[in-house]
């Protein structure tokens, strides 16, 4: 969101921002006004995806460089100059513009690529098309909110409507859309931003998917520290906290001292939860503690062997995004404990990943062939925050 002239500018950002919390476009706002709490910086994940994503751009466009005919727009300039350059640039007609400045209506944004296709337009026997790169492996529907919006940029300056846009994905592969076939939800979304930005109503902060990147999750961690807030029991879900709050359940420490039954909320998911929220309320005097829940065939301990000598713990960490030699991810960490000791083998390129694993390997040989009946065990969360 920029302001300028005393109208605010949206850009895709915004869009896809807006689509998964509404409350970051509350607080946008309120920032973009002058009001509200300070954003925080960029957690390391956060600027690690954007060297890698700004890595991945570039690396297409040296492509696109060696092949010549890529007109590059310079982003170090007034915007509406960018734009009128890349007016310019679109009636050049050369194959490829970089960065092209696309504005129109409250919107505006930079597109990563615009690629001539032989489609007639009013620039000539040629148009152009969007393709923007993206780290991902899978396009999202957040992709195609920007499609649509660059397309609906371009239609103007080029008198017709793409047919397709396309995505440049972290793997190297690229998918194509039918714009029509999308573009009125992308246009539905961005009606609903729009009067979102005209006339804001009340939000709140609910923790999504999109939290551990966003500039207002320390803000709003302090909101739900601050407000006892029941989203801060562990393992509590979206419609979980509205199924409480509707029987006047609003706080980690009510749900813990609640009696009854709440409506439409299963007695055994209840029991779970206000389990896991008296935990939590006793934390700050008893430390970490635990609590056994009552066996239950087919759940729990019951899924576990009997516990045997030599069983090993391990686990595995990798980097989605590490590239090299064109192979992407690397599994950089493996950590094996064994009761008494634990083993780390770390990888840092491809040749060190391959030989981690083969000794990875060895050590699960080893272990097996002592001891016969050991098991080897990998810890994963079953139950994920709702979002
Ligand atoms: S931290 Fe989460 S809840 Fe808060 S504004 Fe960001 S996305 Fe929304």
């Amino acid at each position: 969101m920029l302001s300028e002239n005393g109208r605010i500018r949206l850009s895709a950002s915004d869009l896809m921002r807006f689509m998964s919390c509404t409350h970051a476009s509350h607080l946008d706002l309120e920032r973009l006004q002058g009001r509200g709490p300070e954003p925080a910086r960029d957690s390391e994940d956060a600027a690690l995806l954007q060297r890698y994503g700004d890595a991945h751009e570039a690396g297409h466009l040296e492509t696109l460089r060696a092949g010549g005919d890529v007109v590059e727009i310079e982003k170090d300039q007034p915007f509406s100059q960018a734009v009128a350059a890349t007016v310019t640039a679109l009636r050049q007609g050369p194959a490829t513009v970089f960065q092209g400045a696309l504005e129109g209506g409250a919107w505006g944004g930079w597109s990563d690529f615009l690629e001539r296709v032989d489609v007639p337009s009013d620039l000539g026997p040629y148009s152009y098309e969007v393709a923007d790169t993206k780290l991902k492996r899978k396009p999202s529907p957040s992709h195609l909110l920007q499609l649509v919006l660059y397309s609906d940029l371009l239609t103007p300056l080029q008198g017709r409507s793409p047919e397709n846009a396309h995505v440049l994905l972290g793997d190297g592969t690229r998918a194509s859309f039918r714009l029509a076939e999308y573009a009125d939800y992308a246009r539905q979304a961005r009606t609903r931003l729009e009067t979102f930005v005209n006339a804001p109503w009340p939000t709140r902060p609910v923790p999504c998917a999109t939290c551990d990147l966003c500039r207002w999750r320390e803000n709003c961690a302090a909101v739900w520290e601050s407000e006892g807030s029941l989203f801060r029991v562990a393992g509590i879900s979206r419609s979980q906290v509205t199924k409480l709050e509707n029987a006047g359940v609003m706080t980690m420490t009510g749900l813990a001292a609640r009696k009854e039954n709440i409506p439409r909320l299963a007695a055994p998911t209840f029991d779970r939860l206000r389990l896991q929220a008296r935990l939590q309320t006793h934390r700050p005097t008893k430390g970490p503690h635990h609590a056994l829940r009552d066996p239950a065939g087919g759940k729990g301990f019951d899924l576990l062997p009997e516990p045997a000598i030599g069983d090993l713990f391990y686990d595995i960490e990798g980097d989605p995004f590490y590239a090299e030699g064109g192979t992407e991810g690397l599994e950089y960490l493996h950590g094996v404990w064994d009761g008494d000791d634990f083993t780390a083998l770390w990888a840092h390129d491809h040749t060190a990943e391959k030989q981690a694993l083969i000794t990875l390997f060895q050590l699960f040989d080893a272990r097996l062939s002592a001891y016969p009946h050991a098991h080897i065990y990998h810890y994963a969360a079953s139950i994920a925050p709702g979002c």
